[in-house]
């Protein structure tokens, strides 16, 4: 009998980390998967392109060897061979996680579901029964009105990914996280990149001040950026790809990736039908996952949350404590840590200076230049670590710019989630010399007392 306590439509981020915590809570799982178990997360997003930033910032690295004193010649990008790297990577993680689900006993199968009643997917022609179904079934690339993806000239990051060759120039439609990552990845390979954003700055979503350092950062690379000017129409012909912008410029390049944002995959798999609240195509649910319908819960880039993978994990584990009734805390998505990977890094937890305004609080803020880190200075990167404080209160955000950064964020997201004021910050000691020693001073800073800081 094809009976559960969980059957969970989809294999990504959301789905397999909900179908893991289900089985370790004794309950009974069928996982969904039409395509590979991990999705876009192992597959075409997260890992495979840090795999390609780090073969950017080892070409960088050969590039300016001599900076270091170091003889070493940058000769060319090989695609082959990092493509090689990049898939080996993504395998050895797909082995491990497919072993993850096997040793857990959870049930998978692999096809097409299809929502077609309140506890029930079809999967080919079979019915699975679940007390509870888990959907979780990601998001795709969108494009715009007009502008046709085919993959060869106009890409999405799908087919960018796995290009194997260094395109000479390149467009990319969209200055959000995807975007620059790629134009990061590409401008480090050797191509000319130049980023479209319609939008007034660059990763809009974070602080202000760190969308301008990363632009001043991209420019310094020379990668071109017309920020605040929409897209009219794109031509392809033989040699490439032109772009006419709303106010009558144009761009050509070799190719043009468009990665203008991700929209919920929910269109003809009985959402709709079965009654499902959404909007948008995306699936509505409350702070613990729940839809409209009893026992139907969804996680993941198809609900309007966050679309990160580590959102997509708390949230089916969210869900799977919910269902055996260990009543888990609602996430505060506040306080999930965001990362660009691009070079330099952009990393923040907590609440913009616009958002914490906005909300009413008195806000202090203090900006710490890497300049004053001393292993900063070795790794020579630049870049800044701004706290957004509530007056005589906790830290509300924290705002970083800079090589390596994201890896910062495991304390910032202490700092924040567990509401530290300065004080409590500033009397840890932090190792010397490392870069969350910047962390120590920028606290010791809000605290009034900065040690390596002028001013
Ligand atoms: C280029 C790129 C880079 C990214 N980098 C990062 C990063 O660095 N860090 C980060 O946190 N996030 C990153 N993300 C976002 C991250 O990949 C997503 O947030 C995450 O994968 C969402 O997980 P999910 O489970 O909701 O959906 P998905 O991972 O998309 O999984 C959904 C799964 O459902 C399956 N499915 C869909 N419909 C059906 C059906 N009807 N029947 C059966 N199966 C079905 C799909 O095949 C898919 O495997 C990146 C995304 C992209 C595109």
């Amino acid at each position: 009998m094809n009976e559960f306590d969980l059957v969970i439509l989809g294999g990504g981020s959301g789905g397999y980390a909900c179908a893991l915590r289900s089985a370790q809570l004794g309950l009974t799982v069928a996982l969904i998967e039409q395509d590979k178990l991990g999705g876009t997360c192992l597959h075409r997003g997260c890992i495979p392109t840090k795999a390609l930033l780090h073969a950017g910032e080892i070409a960088d690295s050969t590039r300016h060897a001599s900076d270091f004193g170091v003889k070493a010649e940058f000769q060319s990008m090989d695609m082959l061979g990092v493509n090689a790297y990049k898939d080996g990577v993504v395998n050895k993680l797909y082995k491990g996680l497919q072993g993850l689900v096997k040793s857990r006993n959870i049930t998978f199968v692999e096809g097409h579901g299809k929502l077609v009643g309140k506890n029930q997917i079809d999967v080919n022609g079979e019915i699975y029964t679940g007390k509870n179904i888990v959907l979780a079934t990601g998001s795709y690339p969108k494009t715009l009105p007009g502008l046709e993806i085919d993959g060869v000239k106009i890409m999405t990051s799908e087919e960018a990914m796995k290009l194997d060759y260094v395109p000479k120039s390149v467009i990319v439609l969209g200055g959000g996280v995807i975007g620059c990552e790629f134009a990061s990845v590409w401008n480090s390979f050797g191509a000319s990149v130049t980023i479209i954003e319609g939008l007034p700055r660059l990763i809009a979503l974070e602080d202000e001040s760190s969308s301008k350092q990363l632009e001043r950062a991209f420019r310094k690379r020379a990668i071109n950026l017309e920020v605040g000017v929409k897209f009219a129409s794109a031509t392809t012909d033989k040699s490439g790809v032109t772009v006419t912008l709303e106010n009558g410029s144009t761009h050509t390049a070799e190719i043009l990736l468009v990665a203008v944002g991700r929209g919920p995959v929910s269109a003809n798999i009985g959402y709709e039908e079965q009654g499902l609240t959404m909007d948008r195509g995306y699936v509505i649910v409350d702070e613990k996952c729940r839809t409209n319908i009893p026992g139907i819960w969804a996680v993941g880039d198809l609900i309007p949350t966050l679309q990160l993978a580590h959102v997509g994990f708390g949230e089916g584990i969210l869900v799977a404590e919910e269902i055996a009734g260990l009543n888990p805390r609602p996430i505060n998505y506040d306080g999930v840590p965001r990362v660009t990977y691009s070079e330099p890094e952009v990393a923040s937890v907590g609440l913009t200076s616009a958002q914490a305004k906005e909300r009413g609080y008195d806000v202090v803020e203090l900006n710490y230049d890497l300049a004053g880190n001393g292993k900063a200075n070795i790794l020579k990167t630049s870049g800044s670590i701004k706290l957004v404080s509530a007056k005589n209160g906790p830290v509300l955000g924290v705002h970083m710019v800079g090589s390596r950064v994201g890896e910062l964020l495991a304390e910032a997201q202490l700092i924040y989630n567990w509401e530290a004021t300065a004080d409590d910050v500033a009397p840890l000691i932090h190792a010397h010399p490392t870069l969350s020693e910047a962390m120590g001073e920028a606290h010791l800073a809000l605290a009034g007392k900065p040690l390596h800081a002028h001013g």
